[in-house]
């Protein structure tokens, strides 16, 4: 119970790592599903609203190569009244969340998500240097460890988010999906080894991509999916601008529709620094 302006002043009092060690204490949940409230997502200040969205649009790049939305204008406000679309929209595209079900037989589907596990601290991996020299670069476990060994440990309930570089592209079809003359695709993605000591050793909510897919490009077998999405994790795909957040601090707003049985959908992501 607190008095009034009691709550403004702890809130103030709250520093970042104060605000972690909160997290830890709190504990996390098995899953990110599940994830508890509680004091874990406690608000905090920030100075920055950072928009890690790109605007959707039917040019944007898909994995499928077809338009990933459609609008349809249904109204119009000369003749109607007022102006309204339909949309006509594919659920992986553009800026995006993989729920569970999206690889898995009976994972979470989007309403299912938990809105306290979708605010969450969201660590950046910077492989940008080393993706520009190799389209098809993995994130490593050496890439993860180089992070702690600069950050601390990742925080509980975090999501982790691979800054490639390849946000930059994604006005370049050609560029953003690397696609070669053998219809394969070449952009970097999250090595399965790196997926896998975050599911044991860490205790990670989600992971972002700054391209199409966690997996990297040319993967046919789909492995971090299959392995990282029927945990109860989810994953977020086309994200934007995270050179423009640091690398440790940040909490991540997870803006998707909760749209029921939906597989997944354009997310807006709100990065508070
Ligand atoms: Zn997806």
């Amino acid at each position: 119970m607190c008095v009034p302006g009691c709550e403004e002043a702890v809130r103030h009092a709250l520093t970042r790592r104060g605000f972690f060690r909160g997290a830890a204490a709190a504990g996390f949940a098995a899953t990110a599903v599940a994830a508890e409230p509680a004091a874990a997502f406690a608000p905090r200040r920030f100075t920055s609203v950072v928009d890690l969205t790109h605007t959707m649009s039917p040019d944007f790049p898909t994995f499928f190569g077809v338009p990933g939305i459609e609008l349809e204008k249904k109204f119009d406000l000369k003749k109607d009244g007022f102006n309204l679309n339909w949309w006509r929209i594919v659920e992986h595209a553009g800026t995006h969340m993989d729920a569970p079900i999206h690889f898995s037989e009976a994972g979470a589907t989007v309403e299912q998500i938990p809105a306290a596990s979708l605010v969450v601290p969201l660590a950046v991996i910077d492989v940008a240097a080393k993706a520009a020299q190799n389209a098809d670069y993995l994130v490593s476990k050496a890439d993860l460890a180089a992070w702690e060994k600069k950050h601390g440990r990742l925080p509980d309930n975090a999501c982790v988010a691979m800054h490639s570089g390849w946000a930059k592209h994604a006005g370049d079809g050609a560029k953003f999906t690397g696609k070669d003359s053998a219809g394969t695709f070449h952009f970097p993605g999250f090595g399965a080894d790196a997926a896998e000591w975050l599911m044991k050793e860490r205790k990670v909510a989600g992971l972002a991509s700054d391209t199409l897919s966690l997996d990297h490009g040319p993967s046919k077998d789909f492995k971090v999916h299959y392995m990282w999405l029927p945990s109860g994790r989810w994953g977020l795909e086309n994200v934007a601008n995270l050179d423009k957040v640091p690398a440790s601090g940040a909490m991540l707003i997870v803006g998707i529709p909760k749209v029921k049985g939906a597989t997944g959908g354009p997310t807006r992501l709100m990065a508070l620094v």
